[in-house]
């Protein structure tokens, strides 16, 4: 069973990975970032990176066209992160 569960986890990590950056926006997604040399990282508007990128770029290629703004490497990762929804905020609208 264990087997199984992970192979659907890792099946859906790669459509989310290859999803592009235009799709984020209508998912209230963001982008992090991190440098693969000194670990820094960062957290991403898709609007932000879709000026510079334009829509139709994966999310992985994005990491390709970035640069640390640490150390300078263009060795950098990127994937899609789905915020939380926050319990204070909603309870508050009720
Ligand atoms: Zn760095």
């Amino acid at each position: 069973m264990g087997k199984l569960k992970n192979h659907y986890l890792q099946n859906e990590d790669q459509s989310l990975a290859a999803i592009k950056l235009g799709e984020l926006t209508d998912l209230s997604a963001q982008i992090e970032a991190w440098c693969n040399r000194c670990g820094h990282y960062r957290m991403m508007a898709p609007e932000h990176l879709i000026n510079r990128l334009g829509p139709l770029i994966s999310v992985p290629e994005i990491g390709v066209h970035m640069e640390c703004e640490s150390c300078n490497s263009k060795d950098l990762a990127a994937r899609p992160v789905w915020l939380e929804p926050m319990p204070l905020m909603m309870m508050a609208a009720e």
